[in-house]
């Protein structure tokens, strides 16, 4: 009798009603329960103590009893149980369906419908290599691939013409098979219909069911000036149909640029060297050189350039994907060393060097000359 009043247990009234009583049992069971409370001792004999309160509470006679005269009642505490003493399992055995109920609650059982469910089709992706050059001036490239679409006789419906799908009969529809082993209720796909909840007993015979038949898909794309590596551009409605009427999922054209000998390109602009003679670089010059898209660029090299200097033509460089304009061509000067030369031509340097007052290194052989003089 120094054991708690099994309505102090649930935490119920005497008045309580069976609806009220099952709610709190099931609330303390779901708190006490010993998945969650892995080696809780305290936890596991208030387990206990919930499920004996149940026991009697949940029982009319018994309540009527236990109301009556208390603990001392002559059905409670009696078969299959020895008051605190009593087995896990016989919790779970008893109370299964308790169990049953409170793990549907926290895993939903899934609504099914009788038929199949439209699911949006896969997006797809390719690749495509272009050169730099297609990159400055847009390109159009020709692609070709597997892609499923939605099947024109069936029209996504899988089903033969006049027929529908049918609820399972196994599974009634659920997808899922349930039984229960103790205090675990467990689900598996249905065998019959494979989870889907539905069969199809007249199969388009286009498609076989699927709603989607394979095709071969080949077109052009257009690739915009100014694109990048790595850039991916959306055709849509070109990736996989969607299962059962379901949308049309998109194609992603994912665009590699090769590199180029001449040119590079540094977000929109775009860089090339230019190689010049000495005097050139000293005295300035005027020169054409070939832009990328192959036109002809003039360039003014200014007096006194040195080696390595940026000289930036404006918006010749690549069109600005977002935005306005287009970046700048920029020419990176350099110094042609020659490795041969006219005797004429040595022996002018060869001044100049005295000029200068240079010491120069003829016996050296080819190239001693300007290594010398440019260190
Ligand atoms: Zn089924
Ligand atoms: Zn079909």
């Amino acid at each position: 009798m120094a054991k708690r009043d099994f309505y102090d247990i649930l935490g119920v009234s005497k008045q309580a009603t069976e609806q009220e009583i099952k709610a709190a049992y099931r609330k303390l069971a779901l708190k006490y329960h010993p998945d969650r409370n892995p080696g809780n001792k305290e936890a596991e004999e208030k387990f206990k103590e919930a499920a004996q309160a149940y026991e009697t509470l949940s029982d009319k006679e018994k309540r009527a009893q236990y109301d009556q005269f208390g603990e001392a009642g002559p059905h409670i505490g009696g078969a299959g149980w020895q008051g605190h003493n009593m087995n896990m399992d016989d919790i779970f055995r008893n109370f299964g369906d308790i169990f049953g109920d409170l793990f549907q609650e926290r895993e939903p059982q899934r609504r099914r419908s009788s038929g199949p469910t439209a699911r949006s089709g896969h997006d797809r992706q390719l690749e495509v290599s272009i050169t730099l050059k297609d990159a400055f001036t847009g390109t159009k490239k020709d692609i070709g691939y597997y892609r499923l679409t939605q099947c024109t006789t069936c029209k996504g419906k899988a089903v033969k013409e006049g027929t529908s799908t049918e609820k399972c009969k196994k599974c009634n529809g659920s997808g899922q098979m349930q039984y229960q082993q103790g205090f675990f209720v467990y689900s598996q796909t249905c065998p019959q219909c494979d989870g889907a909840g539905y069969t199809i007993p007249h199969p388009c015979p286009t498609c076989k069911g699927s709603s989607r038949v394979q095709i071969y898909e080949n077109f052009t794309v257009k690739i915009p000036a100014g694109i990048y590596e790595g850039a991916e551009i959306r055709i849509v409605d070109k990736g996989d149909a969607g299962i059962y009427g379901g949308a049309t999922g998109n194609l992603f054209v994912l665009v590699h640029v090769e590199a180029d000998k001449r040119f590079t390109r540094e977000d929109n602009d775009l860089i090339s060297h230019l190689t010049l003679s000495y005097p050139q670089l000293v005295f300035g010059a005027a020169v054409e050189i070939d832009h990328i898209d192959g036109s002809k660029i003039s360039i003014k090299v200014p007096k006194g350039c040195p080696v390595g200097n940026k000289l930036t033509i404006p918006d010749k460089g690549f069109v600005r994907l977002r935005g306005r304009g287009n970046g700048n061509l920029i020419i990176i000067t350099q110094c042609d060393i020659p490795k041969k030369l006219s005797t004429p031509a040595k022996d002018a340097l060869k001044q100049y060097a005295e000029q200068i007052q240079t010491s120069v290194d003829d016996e050296q052989g080819k190239g001693g000359f300007f290594s010398s003089m440019l260190s």
